[in-house]
């Protein structure tokens, strides 16, 4: 019996294709609203109590957002559903004028929104021409709706010029300003993300300790508040080299089994832990052809092939076999960890099976 279980069923899907997506890009599915109730049924009893959310990519992309809510707030317990994450869909904001409005009413009080430069370079990361407008309306939208739009930007060497952009256009918006006039306080942060899913293409772009003089002051500034830091190498971490060094003399294992669990269910009901990008490495099993059970005992029995090497495998043969000791990438501890053991599973064969 688990302290809680979690479920987020990827129902919908995204209308982005970003390039540093970390969820990957899976299909977009349209799994049957009735799948919410039995997911609920199937799994509820191994919890003392379950959380179910319908989405884990872009949230409210389906046409029936507030149905989908109800229900999921419904069908979860008895601890009560958390309030709505302060993260939205800005595909939905440009399109459903009342979409916003309801967020507000649901006391939403900031939303994030991603950018990575100028227009030509959002929209090129986000995979989508209009990208770039569409946040710029969303900002509005927002703001409107006494909404704090909470400004969210990823670093890499090919963009690391274009965050002055950012920061231009959150100066000439009059974010500050703006958001003090509905109540709300006005949040930026930059960061590397983790180099995991689409962002693992990034490897040779990633940022090093010299690029994180190029970041803009009141992005900085923003960054170190946010993450509560005091430096921004307390944000990025450390060096590939540091840490690789660090691994090689701990000969630690672990396990990722966790008493409150979060699944995602993919739009093919492949299940997954959240821990990285879900992956043949951490498929746990199908919940339509194996049921709950046999899910959730793959999952305490760390069976996924990335749980099951995390749990055997000690961390200096990883680094030996998959570290980089010169490289001068800045990572953060566990990001570094995940990355060395998609590296060894991908060695070993895991990711074709
Ligand atoms: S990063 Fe978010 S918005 Fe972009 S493709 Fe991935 S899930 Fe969709």
């Amino acid at each position: 019996m688990f302290h809680s279980i979690t479920l987020c069923l990827d129902m919908k899907g995204c209308p982005n294709r970003c390039r540093h997506c970390w969820m990957g890009w899976g299909p977009n599915g349209d799994i049957p609203e009735e799948d919410l109730a039995a997911a609920a049924a199937d799994f509820a009893p191994f919890a003392e109590s379950l959380e179910l959310h319908d989405w884990d990519r872009e949230p409210d992309y389906s046409d029936r957002y507030r149905e989908r809510w109800e229900l999921c707030r419904r069908l979860s317990g008895p601890r009560p559903h958390p309030p709505h994450f302060e993260l939205a869909s800005v595909w939905r904001l440009v399109r459903d004028g009342s979409y916003a409005p309801w967020l507000a009413g649901m006391g939403v009080e900031a939303v994030q929104l991603t950018l990575f430069g100028g227009e030509e370079i959002t929209d090129w990361y986000t995979g989508r021409k209009g990208a770039y407008r569409e946040i710029l309306r969303a900002i509005e939208i927002l703001l409107q709706n006494g909404i704090a739009p909470r400004i969210q930007a990823f670093a890499s060497k090919r963009n690391l010029s274009e965050l002055s952009q950012v920061e231009a256009l959150m100066e000439t918006l009059d974010l500050d300003r703006r958001c003090r006039e509905i109540g709300r306080e006005f949040a930026c942060f930059v960061h590397q993300g983790s180099c995991d899913g689409k962002n693992m293409a990034f490897y040779d772009e990633w940022v090093t300790p010299e690029d994180l003089e190029q970041i803009p002051d009141r992005l900085a500034a923003g960054t170190l508040k946010h993450f509560q830091a005091k430096t921004l190498l307390d944000v990025f971490g450390q060096t590939e080299g540091e840490l690789c060094r660090q691994l090689l003399a701990d000969g630690s294992t672990a396990s990722y089994v966790s008493d409150d669990p979060v699944f995602f269910i993919d739009s093919g009901y492949d299940v997954y832990p959240n821990i990285s990008t879900p992956s043949p490495l951490w498929r746990l099993g199908n919940w339509k052809r194996d049921g709950a059970r046999a899910v959730l005992d793959a999952y305490a029995a760390s069976r996924s092939p990335a749980q099951h090497a995390r749990l055997t495998v000690p961390l200096n043969q990883m680094a030996r076999s998959g570290g980089a000791p010169d490289s001068r990438r800045l990572f953060g501890r566990e990001d570094y960890i995940t990355l060395l053991l998609h590296r060894h599973c991908a060695a070993s064969g895991a990711l074709t099976h």
